[in-house]
């Protein structure tokens, strides 16, 4: 039997991307498919959306919700993998420019419950025969903005429909979609579903725990964040449920697109390079140092950042460290946009030292590319960190990655200890405690590194070796999907 499965999801690469989330959600179903899942996903119709998608087309009309009126669905087809794209169409809760989830005052929208409420509700309806030409057999949740999915499917089978299996993958558990009360009534869910065992938390609605409490099974994005999340310290709240549901959880890393992010392929960069040839990579360091306005020197060791400037991502430890970067001779590229004061911290260290540390606020695809091709290490200094796409991208590139060990860096980066390096087993620099000394033995130990010139060389190439291809992680969902339909 082919399995066929939904995917709903709020972003997606290409068409819209603010974080990881997209990348998945643009890698896994053409990953899928090539092993023979037929694997559709359901997007809100926001702008960008509808702009990437070729052949939209009409499919059915979803009527009144939510306060909204004149809900239609449509399908598309998103090139050049041709995956099948549905759009969930109403003018009033999507097309609004910007950020999907943010106001032009960087405020999450009065009216969030309700927009994504749609996406949930919308994706169950599919799964319930909206498209008379198609039905999955499992709608794949992600994130609390599809967190309902699991819960309307279970409204609509109480009402009468054929039961439909759901999965619900969390890629941060920090972002719940918590909401007053109050907003419940406007969620078209049986009443008895606002309940310690259904989507109430702690006094509110939470869109993410209703998610893991209806689903069928439940993912995350690395094995030790799978872990980490069923303890108090780190499940943000949702330990307990997560402890009781701990058979039904699975940890599956994240993939990369090396389609996308391969500097064999990658036309973004300076000039292309291998694992075998890579002459290449000191050229695209050069041309980083000229974009961004530092001294063009190759023996600078080079630092990378692209990231959200959030408090999750540790840069305000990277911070505290800029001096001991800039006084070994080093330099600090930063990529990212997010909290203002975060970015004035990362312009005031640009300020402090021309020449040395550079920043640029916003977020450029392009720019990311240049910045892992060009750097040397890349720093993923986060707190907490579900999977982390960055250090994997960085090792492709031959950019060291500098990691705190939690979630999914810890599962990726392996740390140039002597004896690491003893037994070729290293590919990056990791630090344990979270704090200005651990960051700063950490890049000791690159600077230390850098001086020995042939180890360095070796453990750039085992990092390129490495290899996070999304058919591993296709298969290990493969799994869970048959769990799922054979139990
Ligand atoms: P998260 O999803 O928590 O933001 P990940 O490491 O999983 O973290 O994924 C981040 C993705 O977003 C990567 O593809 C990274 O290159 C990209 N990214 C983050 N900030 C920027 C930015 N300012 N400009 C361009 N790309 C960015």
């Amino acid at each position: 039997m082919t399995v066929c499965v939904l995917h709903a999801a709020a972003e997606m690469f290409p068409l819209l991307k603010t974080g990881g989330l997209a990348d998945v959600v643009g890698a896994l179903p053409p990953a899928q498919s090539q092993l023979g899942t037929n694997a559709r996903v359901v997007l809100p119709g926001f702008p960008a959306v509808l702009a990437g998608l070729d052949d939209l087309q009409p499919v059915a009309d979803l009527g009144g919700a939510f306060g909204a009126g004149n809900i239609r669905l449509e399908r598309g087809v998103l090139q050049p993998h041709g995956v099948v794209v549905y759009v969930v169409r109403s003018d009033q809760f999507y097309d609004r420019p910007g950020n999907p989830y943010l106001d032009a005052g960087h405020r999450p929208y009065a009216d969030n419950d309700r927009r994504f409420a749609l996406l949930g509700w919308a994706a169950a309806r599919i799964a319930t025969g909206a498209d008379p030409a198609w039905k999955p057999h499992i709608v794949h949740a992600h994130d609390w903005h599809a967190g309902l999915a699991p819960a309307y499917l279970r409204a609509f089978e109480r009402g009468g429909a054929a039961r439909v299996a759901s999965v619900m993958t969390v890629h941060n558990l920090a972002y719940q979609g918590t909401f007053p009360a109050s907003e419940f009534g406007a969620l078209q869910l049986p009443g008895d579903f606002y309940a310690v065992e259904g989507v109430e938390f702690y006094g509110h609605v939470s869109f993410l725990k209703a998610g893991l409490y209806y689903a069928d099974r439940i993912t995350t994005v690395s094995p030790t964040y799978a872990r980490e999340i069923q303890t108090q310290a780190q499940g943000a709240g949702l330990h307990g449920l997560l402890q009781t549901r701990t058979h039904d959880i699975t940890g599956i890393l994240n993939g990369v697109d090396y389609s996308i992010w391969s500097p064999s392929v990658d036309e973004s960069i300076a000039t292309k390079y291998t694992q075998a040839k890579i002459s290449g990579k000191s050229k695209c360091k050069t041309a980083l140092q000229e974009r961004m306005g530092l001294a063009r020197d190759d023996d600078a060791l080079l630092f990378g950042v692209v990231s959200r400037l959030t408090e999750q991502k540790g840069l305000d430890l990277l911070l505290s460290a800029v001096p001991d970067i800039v006084q070994r001779g080093g330099q600090l590229v930063v990529l990212g946009t997010g909290d203002p004061a975060l970015e004035t911290g990362m312009k005031n260290a640009a300020a402090a030292h021309p020449g040395a540390v550079a920043v640029e606020l916003g977020f450029d695809e392009t720019l990311s590319h240049s910045i892992i091709a060009g750097s040397d290490v890349v720093m993923v200094p986060s707190r907490f960190e579900p999977c982390g796409l960055t250090q994997l991208y960085a090792l492709a590139y031959g950019a060291l990655p500098l990691v705190h060990r939690v979630g999914g860096l810890a599962d990726t980066v392996v740390d140039s200890s002597l004896e690491n390096l003893a037994d070729e087993l290293a590919t990056g620099f990791v630090f344990d405690t979270f704090d200005r000394a651990g960051i700063v033995g950490a890049i000791r130990r690159a600077f230390a590194l850098k001086a020995r010139r042939s180890e360095w060389k070796a453990v750039v190439k085992r990092a390129m070796g490495q290899s996070f291809g999304w058919e591993d992680a296709a298969r290990r969902y493969a799994e869970v999907y048959q769990g799922l339909l054979g139990a």
